[in-house]
Formats: structure tokens, sequence, C-alpha cells
């Protein structure tokens, strides 16, 4: 009997909510907004667009969750009320919030086969056509490598009046203050200027990125990333008074997705140009073309401009990143480097050696850290990660074996199996001993939402 458990979590959850409103004048003004709250989630879980948005106005989060983690979104879901789940995630409604049984309002809308709210909420995903969210994941550039190949068509790009240019200082973005209010998601976007604000500086030449054309029309916006250390920070503040150059951790983990997709591609191609000056071949130094995707050698005998060679393009470090799950099924494997934040636990990873296939990594890489062999895997999502320039390669993968031996030498200070309840415990902050997984914006995370929602127990 699936249905059983999720109809009581679900659906009489909300019944049970309007009678409580029955009694709201009798209640105390302090829980008031628990009321209001309430009151949201009968309304969603109802279809009344009206009430929710009333509910909304009287300052109710949008993301607000009973004590089972339900939020509106998932009341709407679970009843197959579209034109609340529109108005929610107009409202700004995060997408991501996962139950105490570690499912999504997808998840929901999925399991209760109501299709049309599942593609309501598909179309409300950042990147619509994307399976998968992973941040630093979305770009929605289009790269258009071929203009990259034209420097007169880039000298003009550079010069229109709608070009968009991201900076960096040190490899540190200029970031200002998402204050976009419908999202709550993002605390922070990237800071644009246009070719006028930067003329004088892109007089010298300094380095210069083709980032793509804002869209596939080829009359869109360009945007492009410029190298601005040594400029005085007050000059750039003269256009974004409150604009700042940020470490990367936490402080790009908490952009707009997007501006986060773009932000790898510049900072991935930038540190390769902060690191890739002289030549791999011979030592000579190397000039710029192809708008900055690309590095040639200036000793016209080098050999690596003869025949196919990989060191005058950006390189991309794959690695991977696995969730084990346990010979039975029922539990995964996760570990903890002693690098991690106190109670952090996540999935198994490794840089991929030369020669090697995802498959063999996946399970060269298992056995090394927790003396675990495994055997089928399975591609889940890809994540670049601009740190400086690794590509995730998220699987999940099938144990043969359970017992742990750490490897002494290695940097997993832990290893241990996790049955699916103390997952979601992890996945919603609320394990009693206080462990915790990566947040969303890590492929780890989605990883192991992957596994607690295809299989966990309804
Ligand atoms: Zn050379
Ligand atoms: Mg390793």
């Amino acid at each position: 009997m699936r249905f059983r458990p999720l109809f009581r979590l679900g659906f009489s959850c909300a019944s049970r909510m309007s009678g409580d409103r029955t009694t709201s004048s009798a209640v105390r003004p302090s829980n008031v907004a628990t009321q209001y709250q309430e009151q949201l989630f009968d309304s969603a879980a109802k279809g009344n667009v009206e009430h929710v948005l009333a509910m909304l106005k009287a300052a109710v989060d949008v993301d607000a969750k009973n004590d089972r983690g339900w939020t509106a979104l998932m009341f709407a879901a679970r009843n197959g009320q579209v034109s609340v789940i529109k108005s929610l995630l107009e409202q700004g409604c995060s997408m991501n919030v996962l139950n105490s049984s570690g499912q999504t309002a997808l998840d929901i809308a999925d399991f209760w086969n109501h299709s049309d709210a599942s593609s309501a909420l598909s179309d409300g995903a950042v990147v619509p056509t994307q399976e998968c969210q992973n941040y630093y994941s979305l770009n929605p550039l289009n790269r258009a490598s071929d203009r990259r190949k034209h420097p007169e068509w880039i000298h003009q790009a550079v010069r229109r009046d709608n070009t968009k240019f991201i900076l960096f200082s040190d490899l540190n973005p200029f970031l200002i203050e998402d204050t976009n209010q419908k999202s709550k998601k993002s605390k922070y976007v990237l800071g644009l200027f246009s070719y006028n604000q930067l003329a004088e500086h892109i007089s010298k030449k300094p380095l210069l990125i083709f980032l793509g054309l804002e869209t596939w029309d080829p009359e869109s916006a360009v945007w492009f990333a410029v190298d601005v250390t040594g400029v005085e920070e007050s000059k750039l503040k003269d256009v974004h008074k409150d604009g700042f150059f940020a470490n990367p951790f936490p402080l790009t983990m908490q952009m707009d997705d997007r501006h986060a997709g773009i932000f790898a591609e510049a900072r991935s191609i930038l540190t390769w140009h902060d690191r890739y000056s002289f030549c791999a071949t011979c030592g000579s130094s190397t000039v710029v073309q192809e708008a900055g995707y690309k590095r040639v050698c200036s000793n016209a005998d080098c050999r690596s401009h003869k025949g196919i060679n990989n060191t005058c393009y950006p390189r991309v470090d794959p690695s991977l990143i696995m969730l084990v799950v346990s010979p039975d099924g029922n539990r995964c494997l996760l570990g903890r480097k002693k690098t991690f934040p106190p109670k952090m636990f996540s999935c198994l990873a490794g840089f991929m050696e030369p020669g090697e296939s995802i498959e063999d990594t996946c399970r060269r890489e298992v056995e090394e850290e927790s003396g675990i062999q495994v055997g089928r895997v399975e591609y889940h999502s890809s994540q670049p990660w601009p740190f400086p320039a690794v590509l995730m390669l998220g699987c999940i993968t099938h144990a043969k074996t359970e017992t742990i031996k750490l490897d002494n030498d290695d940097e997993l200070e832990a290893a241990q199996w996790f049955s699916r309840p103390e997952i979601v415990q992890m996945l919603t902050h609320q394990h009693p001993g206080g462990l915790f997984v990566p947040p969303r914006q890590a492929i780890a995370h989605q990883l192991i939402r992957t596994w607690v929602g295809k299989t966990s127990n309804l």
C-alpha cells in the first residue's frame, strides 16, 4: 500500500489545518503567523489562488514549511492545483525545498500523476530544457564559438552600446546584491558594465574573454569578461556603489543560478590564462588568440604548431563524484574529508587519470578510499566546478561488498553506511547528531537526493 502514508502526510494535513482555522479567533496573537501559514497551505491545496496571494501579502513566507516540511507549493502539487503552482512560482518560491520524506514538489506531483502540475513545475525550472539543474551548469549564453575567429567582429562587438562586461580582479568576480524581490534564492548577481564605463581600461588592452551572445539572435547583447586587476575599486563603485570583488567561497555559491553559470565559464578561462602564460612544449611566451579561447606559442619553430596537441586550448579536468549504494539498496556510503566543515558527510570523489574510463575511475577511487568494491556505474549528471576548471561527473554506483576499510594515507577521516531515513534527516538538517550533507549547489546533494527520491518508501 504505497499510497496511504503520503496521502496522510499531504492531503489530511491540509484538512487538519482548515480545522485549526475555525478556532483562529481564540488563539493568542503569537500564533497569528502560524494561522496565516496554515491558511496558505489550505488554500494552496484547494486551488484558491486569490487567497494564496492574500496570505503572501499578509507577509507569510512563500517557502514556509509545516512540521513535516511541506510547503504551499507541495500542497498545490499534491492536489494538482496548476494555477496555484504558477502563482507561487511567480512569487519566487523555491522548487528545491525538501519535505521530511526527502521529496520536492515535483516529486510529489509526479508521484500522484498530476501531469499538468508536473509540467508547470518543470516550466518553472531555471532552464526548462535541462534535465538536471546543477549549480554552475546553468549558463544561458550562446557561446557562438564561430565568432571567436573573427577579430574584427569581436573588436566591434566590444564597442556596441548594449554589450555587457563582467569584471574580475585577481580572479574574484565583481558582485552586487540581487535586488530582485521576487527571488529569495540568490543573494548576489554579477555587476554589469558598459563599454563607455570601461573604455579607458579597455584601451590598455587587458585580458578580454568573449563569453557569448545573450540569445541565439546574432544581434543580441554580447557578454565579455574583463580582467581589471589593479584598477582602483572606487572607480568601479561610481557605477555600482555597493559592488565588491567577492572571494569564491561561500559568496559565489550564493549567486543567481544563471549568473553562476556565466561566472563558471569566465573564471575557468581566466584561471587558465593566469597559469599558462608560457608554452608547455618549449617554454616561450604565448599570445592570446580567438577572443581568449586559445594561447599560441610565439616561437615559430615550436613543435606545438604541428599536428594535434592540447597545449593551446583551455583545459578541463574531469573528476568523478559518486554515490555508492549498498548491495541491498537500502543504504548509501558517505565519507568525511578532514577539510570538511564539522559533521558534514558527502559522496566520495576523485580525479580521473589518463587512460581511464568513467567506470574505471569510479571503481578505483571507491576502492582506494573506502575498500568497497563496486560493480555497475550509472551516469547521473555533470557540474562544472570553476576552481580552477574541474568537470564533476556525477555517478550512482552499486557496491558488491560492505566492509569499509579506510586508507590511512588518504584524505578521508571517516566513511560509513547511512540508511535512507537518516539521509533524509541529513538533507533536511534534522539529524539528531547534527550530521548534514552539502547544500543544493553541490552535485553531491543532487546525487543523494536522486537516490532518496527514486526509491523512498512512500
Ligand atoms: Zn612553444
Ligand atoms: Mg582519491
